[in-house]
């Protein structure tokens, strides 16, 4: 998105619309999204008791891909050992865990939820949950501004930091490409172990248990991404704890323990993550406001590193700094005009602040503040 698309974003209905919910919308509805549940959907589970670290599946994504060559080979396994996230070069990373004192490896991606909550966050609606279970980006009316990346339980989207124009976020497609074309993800393919299936999200959740009730003493009694945040597409096997309590169905939080080992969040709880990314904002019926033009305005900033010359950098960072305080302006006169003077200054005084909280944020990053 150029300069003058971001402006016609600005002043398109969408964040006109926006920026009327509080006068016509109920706050606590404003944003809830319930996602349409395909029974047919594909899934993948991940048999952590087969994978052996060998990072084929990593090496395999990368090829399909056509993502940037890795620091260090496919070969080196040691990489492993560091606790690594996906990122926009690495849209899949297998980690090694210790699990009751031995090594378990599992590997990371997005895990394309039935609810996504990334898909919930994102006012530009880049983000589309497919019948076939996968969750889709599509970056031309990205705006940069990472809130899907916030949003994401899993930390699974990352950014193209890297990139001068147009910087996007990328994650795991599920290979729709290749499933469009009836063949199998490419890192499902490429696992030499069986510790990938793919298949329809209901076969493997019976596969899982089928494999769980052969071998007690084996598996943890537990799907992950079964329910997990409104349940997941991708979906995760755990090794046992032999000296461990045994988890009844009926108790999954005895589980709790060993998916920690293994880094899986269990505090997600069973309800759909867009359901608590809208209810929380829903509380705040300004911020469902002004948030297009608060993160229309953080993707101005970030475009600053679009500057590649000094003078012409200066000049870009003027304009991005007169775009944010237009839009804000326009967005307090539309508030003050709906709701009053003292929502307006706290409108003003929080859309300062959260702008200086992304600010600093982006210098982390090593982005130009
Ligand atoms: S290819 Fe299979 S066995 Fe190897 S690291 Fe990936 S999931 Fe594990
Ligand atoms: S894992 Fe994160 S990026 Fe993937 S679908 Fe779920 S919320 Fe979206
Ligand atoms: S499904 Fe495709 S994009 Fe996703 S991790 Fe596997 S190879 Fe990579």
């Amino acid at each position: 998105m150029n300069r003058r698309k971001f402006l016609a974003f600005l002043g398109s209905a969408s964040v006109v619309t926006a920026a009327g919910v509080t006068t016509t919308a109920t706050p606590a509805k404003a944003g809830v999204h319930t996602f349409p549940y395909y029974p047919e959907s594909y899934g993948v589970l991940h048999d952590t008791t087969r994978c052996v670290g060998c990072r084929r599946c990593e090496q395999a994504c990368n090829i399909v891909n056509k993502l940037p060559k890795p620091e260090k080979p496919f070969t080196d396994t040691s990489v492993c050992e560091t606790r690594r996230r996906t990122s926009a070069k690495q849209w899949t990373v297998v980690n090694k865990y210790t699990m009751n004192g031995k090594p378990v490896f599992r590997k990371l991606q997005c895990f394309h939820c039935n609810d996504p909550a990334c898909a919930s966050a994102c006012f530009a609606k880049c983000f589309t949950k497919q019948p076939d279970g996968s969750v889709q980006y599509d970056g031309t009316q990205c705006v940069g501004c990472r809130y899907c990346m916030i949003a994401c339980p899993f930390y699974a989207p990352g950014f193209q930091y890297d990139e001068a124009w147009d910087p996007l976020v990328q994650k795991c497609t599920f290979c729709k490409p290749r499933l469009d074309k009836n063949e199998l993800p490419g890192c499902v393919e490429a696992c030499p172990m069986e510790a990938l299936t793919f298949g329809r999200r209901t076969d493997l959740i019976k596969v899982a248990r089928a494999r769980i009730a052969s071998n007690p003493e084996k598996y943890l009694d537990y799907i992950y991404g079964e329910h997990d945040a409104g349940g997941t597409a991708w979906m995760v096997l755990a090794p046992a704890n032999p000296k461990g309590p045994k988890v009844p169905p009926e108790n999954p939080a005895l589980a709790g323990p060993e998916l920690k080992q293994l880094g899986l969040d269990t505090h997600l709880g069973n309800q759909p993550m867009g359901e608590l990314t809208y209810g929380a904002l829903g509380a705040v019926p300004m911020i469902v406001s002004f948030w297009p033009v608060l993160f229309g305005g953080a993707w101005a900033m970030t475009k600053r590193r679009e500057a590649m010359y000094k003078a012409e950098q200066e000049k870009t960072v003027r304009e991005a700094r007169e775009d944010v305080t237009a839009a804000v302006d326009a967005v307090v006169r539309k508030i003050q005009e709906t709701e009053g003077d003292g929502a307006a200054d706290r409108a003003r005084k929080a859309m300062a602040e959260a702008l200086k909280a992304r600010d600093d944020a982006a210098a982390k990053h090593g982005e130009d503040a």
